[in-house]
């Protein structure tokens, strides 16, 4: 079976490698030279927009996928009319824009911040008290990893958080004091059929994810995320994975956004899960059965920015499996991954501790690790 891919980054990179097993093909299509997928899968060096590019994608392939959610709707729409693409067009538009995505939480159930659209200065200054300070000032598109994003903490932060962002369309959202962040990974087959993984509980640093620790175990919670993750599934019609990020606040979920793709929380789950993410994925779009999303003990994955640790430091820890993007190296760049798996709580914050100067954290980096 052949798989197309818009989009050549890590998580194209191993979509790919968990799809050989299963004797699929891939072809990924992404404008730079040296996107990293094309060093195991076959890639098409193309602008997004490039109509005989994209249909020499679509008439190669079964099915068409992404790697990430800011495919442009036109070049979903020229795919979609030769190949199945999936996830659905409907699932990416709304993770494109803040203000669908949380519109839609909403219109679900779902809790989310409070929030606000602003296109002026002036709206930006009555909703700034509507939605009370400290709140967050966010581009509607094209934000990830924190970037677009300005934390307004008193009125005299308003005026250069505007001067900074207010050349694009905008939502401001209420400060979420957050006592925790997790995610959850859901997974809908073309028959409808679903499984969700544990809850995962997040880190970040400056925007960016630094570890992901699987499963959390709060039932309750577990239980909440799954129930509104599978309301999601429901009214896109989606196929493929889908991944949630909430806040816990005072006990209760309160969601930040959604990635209709494999994601980054979701590493752990290639030595740490029955099933990975990528392979569930692969399952998925191409209509095959789910696998079991169950975590195999207590895991933990450890991203790498900026540059790799040594490899045979990492090796030494029981557990650890290193994972390289094949990425140049720079500052703030996301260029791997250690994903750990271990018998019990404590071996893996043992591990852990080995684990965290090796990537350069301070060994307090995240607190109370377990
Ligand atoms: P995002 O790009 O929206 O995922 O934001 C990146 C990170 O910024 C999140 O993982 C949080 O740590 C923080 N953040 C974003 N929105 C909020 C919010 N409304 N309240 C508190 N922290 C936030």
């Amino acid at each position: 079976m052949n798989i197309g891919i818009v989009g050549g980054g890590q998580l194209a990179r191993m979509l790919a490698l968990a799809g050989y097993a299963l004797d699929f093909h891939f072809k990924v299509l992404d404008p730079a030279p040296d996107a990293c997928a094309g060093q195991v899968a076959n890639l098409i060096q193309s602008e997004y927009d490039d109509e005989i590019q994209l249909n020499r994608l679509a008439d190669w392939a079964d099915v068409v996928t992404f790697d990430f959610e800011n495919v442009p709707a036109a070049a979903a729409q020229i795919l979609a009319e030769r190949v199945a693409v999936y996830p659905p067009a409907q699932a990416l538009a709304v993770a494109q824009d803040r203000l669908y995505e949380k519109t839609l939480f909403w219109e679900l159930g779902i809790p989310t911040p409070v929030f606000a659209t602003i296109d002026s200065l002036e709206e930006l200054q009555g909703a700034a008290i509507r939605v009370e300070l400290p709140a967050i000032l966010k581009t509607r598109r094209l934000g990830y990893d924190g970037k677009g994003q300005r934390v307004l903490r008193a009125p005299a932060d308003i005026l250069p958080a505007w001067q900074q962002l207010g050349g694009a369309p905008l939502i401001l959202e209420g400060f979420v004091p957050f006592e925790r962040e997790v995610s959850v990974l859901a997974v809908r087959g073309r028959d409808g059929s679903t499984q969700f993984y544990p809850l995962m509980e997040n880190h970040h640093r400056e925007g960016i994810l630094r570890l992901s620790q699987a499963p959390y175990l709060d039932r309750i919670l577990e239980h909440q995320a799954w129930n509104y993750a599978n309301r999601l599934l429901d009214r896109l019609h989606y196929v493929g994975l889908l991944a949630i990020e909430f806040f816990v606040h005072e006990g209760r979920l309160i969601a930040n956004e959604m990635a209709p793709r494999v994601h980054n929380s979701g590493h752990w789950t290639i030595e740490g899960a029955e099933t990975s993410q990528f392979e569930n994925h692969l399952r998925a779009v191409l209509g095959l059965p789910l696998g079991s999303p169950t975590a195999l003990g207590p895991c933990a994955m450890l991203n790498c920015i900026g540059v790799m640790p040594e490899r045979a430091a990492v090796l030494a820890v029981p557990g650890a499996h290193y994972h390289a993007y094949g990425k140049a190296h720079r500052p703030g760049r996301k260029v791997g991954h250690i994903t750990l798996r271990a018998t019990d709580q404590n071996a893996l914050r043992q591990d852990l501790e080995r684990l965290l100067p090796l990537v350069g954290y301070p060994p307090d980096e995240f607190g109370a690790i377990g």
